[in-house]
């Protein structure tokens, strides 16, 4: 029977549940002090003078903010990216700045950055998408002549270099995510890197004053892990879920892509949710530590499935590919392409048995929830109507990879044919 593969993979879930089960056995959820084993083995590994746990990217995105701004300062910030990023710099009393992003990567644009010369900037923030580093020579420039900090979004990027330093040493903080869908996965988590003695220990301060997270927030989200990994386990997601899914999307059946949406919660916020607020627990420092020798090993396969799709997909015209820039090295948590009609092109996909997914951000810059800081930023207005991920993940496996190219290269050759039920692509 054919295997299907889903779009998205967890990682390590063998490695989260045994060490959950164990420490909640041996009532050692809290206990040992592998929270500072983790950070000092975390800031050796990327290189870096400190490494601070924080509860979730956010967070630590919020918490550097803090650090850095003074209130009412400017942040400039790509608004594709979550729109809860774009509400950690209100949080922490600055101004999203939007700039528009280059069309490639949907990196935040140097050339764009540098006609930004409001006197009230406070920082720059930048995301590394995708796991491909943004083009931080020039931005790293920018905020030198401006003299004002940048931090990295490294949260997809963990493994990716720039310039030979793993991104998120590059800026004077760095900030990664351990939540499920991350290359390290914690149930949820994060760290900033920073060789800045000061914020690191502003930041431990900052974190001092929250409180342990409950082993029944563990639990809840470890049985939500568990079943959406069952759903899309084989043999169940060849027979059960992906057939579901694919009639949904191949008849417009509202309630099945229901399912699958991920919910966003616009809304302008001014005040840190209560439940970001607490510390990481020593069993999932634990989790953390015994996954970070494979992140190499998973790199390295991600790496390829990227090369593979790049090469592959470069000579077909009107397919609009991610840039990786001279001095980098990308680590592709997924596979971005660019395409007129993502509904259309995610259909065939469906009809082909290929369970891809289209990027949900927003152009943030457009959000009503964001209108006070409203800029036009046309470029990430084309990319969010655009961009649909292909998976990377260490065992989707080379043949899934050459599957969709041959999908994309059928699929521009008969000129972007739209799905109606009967015409084909000519592939078996
Ligand atoms: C996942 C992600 C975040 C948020 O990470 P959390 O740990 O959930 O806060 C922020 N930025 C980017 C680019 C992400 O991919």
């Amino acid at each position: 029977m054919q295997q299907l593969k889903p779009r998205t993979k967890f990682y390590s879930c063998g490695i989260v549940y045994q060490q959950f089960l164990r420490d909640v056995l041996a009532r050692a959820v809290h206990r040992g002090d592998d929270l500072p084993k983790f950070e000092t083995a975390a800031a050796a590994h990327f290189g870096s003078a400190h490494a601070v746990a924080v509860p979730m990217a956010r967070v630590g995105i919020y918490l550097c903010l803090r650090y850095y701004l003074q209130s009412g300062q400017q942040v400039a910030t790509s608004p594709y990216t979550l729109a809860e990023v774009i509400n950690m710099i209100v949080c922490a009393g600055g101004e999203p700045r939007f700039v528009d992003v280059e069309r490639n990567n949907a990196h935040l644009d140097p050339d764009q950055l540098s006609q930004c010369t409001d006197a009230n900037l406070g920082a720059i923030l930048v995301t590394h998408l995708h796991g491909i580093p943004a083009d931080m020579r020039a931005i790293l420039e920018i905020a030198k002549s401006r003299g004002v900090p940048v931090i990295e979004d490294a949260a997809q990027s963990a493994g990716a270099m720039y310039d030979g330093r793993y991104v998120g040493t590059l800026g004077n903080a760095g900030v990664f995510s351990f939540g499920i869908l991350k290359q390290l996965n914690s149930i949820y988590g994060g760290m900033v890197l920073t060789d800045d003695t000061d914020l690191a220990t502003f930041l431990r301060e900052a974190l001092a004053k929250f409180s342990p997270v409950r082993i029944g927030t563990l639990a809840d989200k470890l049985a939500y892990l568990g079943r959406t990994q069952m759903l899309t386990t084989n043999p169940i997601f060849s027979l059960a879920t992906f057939p579901l899914l694919r009639h949904g999307v191949l008849h417009d059946v509202g309630w099945i892509n229901r399912l699958v949406t991920v919910e966003t919660d616009l809304r302008l916020k001014h005040k840190l949710d209560d439940w970001y607020q607490h510390r990481l627990s020593a069993s999932q420092a634990r989790m953390l530590q015994r996954q970070l020798p494979q992140l190499a090993t998973h790199d390295q396969h991600r790496i390829e499935h990227g090369r593979t799709y790049l090469e592959s997909l470069s000579a077909v015209p009107g397919l609009v590919l991610p840039k990786v820039p001279d001095k980098g090295c990308a680590t592709f948590a997924h596979f971005p392409v660019q395409v007129s009609d993502p509904p259309n092109l995610l259909r065939w996909f469906n009809f082909y048995g290929q369970d891809v997914v289209i990027q949900h951000f927003a152009n943030c810059a457009q959000l009503d929830c964001f209108r006070a800081f409203q800029r036009d930023c046309p470029v990430a207005s084309e990319v969010a109507n655009s961009m649909v991920l292909l998976p990377t993940y260490p065992d989707f496996g080379m043949h899934n990879v050459q599957r969709n190219i041959q999908i994309l290269q059928k699929y521009f050759e008969a000129g972007q044919p739209v799905f109606d039920g009967t015409n084909r692509l000519g592939l078996s």
